[in-house]
């Protein structure tokens, strides 16, 4: 479509970008069909096509985005479904970054919603600070849920803080030291494996569990030390808070260097096991405008899926977990994996390989309404597409859900656990795959399913 910057406009290197991606497209509006908010609302401005002409309006006019236009930015969950659809390639992710820094520069935000979005920009990738509000968050849950009553994402927060009974654990004592582990026999492959922040407070299981499967399976596990940074930058990237979110992914960098250029001994691939996080550093040549290493890291970003199809490929795997007839287990692809980084077959080959039978839901490229922190800012439309984003699970007849996100499980298990009494649905466990293929070959039985099995 026809683009109207003025000369001076197209010197900077943002807006040269964002032509390049608006001249791409068509209008042609397939987008639609599979944008999340779009089939809630019906309205096009909460469509891929909409949101396009809204930022274009922004970044040709220069003028500050009504509160109206805001909203329709915010609804946005960033899901990428839109990506997967375009006939055109349009890169949206390139316009909707620039629309929320836009946003956050331009826009002076109501006090309530500006103070969450920086506790949570600040918060959440602190892992110590995070771990303590979280306790702090057990011993206020009923408070805060009577607070809730005035205030929706109070009461999304309360609602996701998991009680010690859930299936995230929450102990130190599951985290993965920095280290190196060894494959057990032959080396087949070699990996770095980034531990993040709000996983490792929430579920430091998932990557014990991921450790434990790849070296069992021939895979040597690097663990680096954290980097000053903690998080992947995709928190505050994805608030609008890009320079925040730049800065982390620079102290990363910086901090992986060594371990991204080692000759010696080199990387077959760098993995973290919330696919939302994976997505993020693949993404780190954007966020670095082409910084040497940040290629280099892009270029080895894998889903855990991947390394494991690879290993079972060599050696196939040692079925522990004793069953009669093969399990069912529903698979819900997040959308930083399917869309973010167009994985799709994998994960299913690896339970296959393990003797599940796997079987996804109807509209599987639909988001779950996790999305970050979406589900903590954006409740009503969260709380609607995770509630039919269960349903399509429940229907799937699997006895577990796996999934490769930490954001996804969170939201998920809170609609299947038993003490959600409002829905008529069974309590399923919700487990990601490190854990479900970690269980099947030899390792313990995840915490939330002996749990629910009681
Ligand atoms: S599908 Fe692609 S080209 Fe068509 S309207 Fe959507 S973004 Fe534009
Ligand atoms: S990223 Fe998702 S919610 Fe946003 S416009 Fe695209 S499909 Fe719709």
């Amino acid at each position: 479509m026809q683009t109207h910057f003025s000369e001076s406009q197209l010197q900077i290197p943002a807006i040269q970008i964002a032509d390049e991606v608006l001249r791409k497209c068509v209008h042609c509006g397939f987008c639609t069909a599979t944008c999340p908010t779009y089939r809630i609302t019906g309205d096009e401005r909460e469509s891929p096509r909409g949101r396009i002409s809204l930022i274009q309006h922004l970044l040709e006019s220069g003028e500050a985005p009504t509160a109206t236009t805001v909203a329709n930015l915010d609804h946005c969950l960033s899901c990428l479904a839109c990506e997967s659809t375009c006939p055109s390639g349009v890169s949206y992710r390139r316009l909707i970054d620039q629309g929320r820094e836009l946003i956050e520069e331009k826009y002076r935000r109501p006090l309530f919603d500006r103070s969450l979005r920086a506790l949570l920009a600040w918060l959440l990738p602190r892992r110590d600070w995070f771990r303590r509000a979280l306790i702090a968050g057990r011993w206020t849950k009923s408070a805060l849920k009577q607070a809730g009553k005035y205030s929706a994402p109070i009461k999304a927060l309360a609602e996701l803080i998991p009680s010690k009974s859930a299936n995230q654990t929450n102990t130190k004592s599951d985290a993965i030291a920095p280290g190196v582990y060894l494959a057990q026999g032959a080396e087949i492959k070699r990996v770095a494996l980034i531990i993040g922040c709000v996983q490792s407070v929430l579920a430091p299981e998932i990557d014990a569990a991921a450790v434990r499967v790849l070296t069992r399976h021939g895979c040597t596990v690097i663990v680096p030390e954290a980097s000053k940074a903690g998080c992947c930058g995709a928190l505050p990237h994805h608030l609008g808070k890009r320079p925040q979110g730049r800065e982390m992914a620079e102290l990363n960098i910086t901090s992986w260097q060594a371990m991204l250029n080692n000759k010696e001994h080199p990387l077959d691939a760098v993995l973290m096991t919330a696919s939302g996080c994976s997505s993020m550093l693949k993404d780190y040549p954007h966020v670095l405008e082409g910084a040497i290493d940040s290629k280099t890291l892009s270029s080895l970003i894998k889903d855990i899926s991947v390394i494991l199809k690879d290993l079972f490929e060599i050696k196939n795997p040692v079925i522990a977990y004793q069953t009669s007839s093969p399990k069912i287990v529903a698979w819900q692809n997040p959308c930083s994996l399917q869309h973010g980084l167009k994985e799709k077959t994998a994960p299913i080959s690896v339970l296959e390989s393990c003797g599940f039978t796997v079987r996804e839901p109807l509209d599987a490229h639909l988001c779950c309404g996790s999305a970050g922190t979406y589900n903590l800012l954006q409740p009503e439309l969260a709380g609607k597409l995770s509630a039919e984003k269960s349903c399509r699970l429940a229907e799937t007849g699997g006895e577990f859900v796996v999934s490769g996100n930490i954001g996804c499980i969170t939201q998920l298990s809170k609609n299947f656990s038993n003490e959600d009494t409002s829905q008529e649905r069974k309590a399923l466990s919700v487990i990601h795959l490190s854990q479900m293929i970690d269980w099947a070959t030899g390792g313990p039985m995840p915490e939330n399913i002996r749990q629910n099995s009681k």
